[in-house]
């Protein structure tokens, strides 16, 4: 188990836009680990490569319902909408209501290389629009109404 640490807000990488990533290495796979051992740790729902200091288009989720590792994600369909209260473990400490898409379908590369498509409702799709909008250097704040201490 390895746990990176997380850059918060301020850090340059967190409004870049991240890089795709051309072919799936054992740098790669490693990458998928520790985000997601580090994403354990924090007790977070999502976790982007950039918030771990690292520009590449990867991100982690588990929001109760098993991990789901996705590399070079797309939102490919959105309907409905959906305002929530929010938080991002780059931003300890601040929660705020984003509307979102209430259901995304995203595509996305398996550790495998297999192109596999996601439909997420709910908190997960919310967590597939929070973490991509990462891989473009967006946070939950720039969005946010009603931003307040946790
Ligand atoms: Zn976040």
């Amino acid at each position: 188990m390895a746990v990176y640490k997380i850059v918060e807000m301020g850090e340059p990488i967190l409004r870049e836009k991240a890089r795709p990533v051309p072919r799936i290495t054992p740098n790669v796979i490693k990458l998928l680990e520790n985000m997601a051992d580090t994403m354990y740790d924090a007790r977070g729902v999502g976790l982007a490569a950039p918030q771990v200091g690292v520009s590449k288009r990867v991100v982690v989720i588990d929001t109760g319902e098993g991990l789901i590792e996705l590399i070079n994600p797309e939102i490919i369909g959105k309907e409905g909408l959906d305002t929530e209260y929010e938080g991002c473990l780059s931003i300890p400490g601040i929660t705020g209501e984003v509307q979102r898409a209430a259901m995304v379908k995203v595509r996305a590369l398996d550790r495998e290389g297999r192109e596999k498509e996601y439909v997420g409702e709910g908190l997960l799709a919310r967590a597939f629009q929070h973490e991509i909008d990462h891989l473009e250097g967006i946070l939950f704040v720039d969005k946010a109404q009603n931003i307040k201490k946790t």
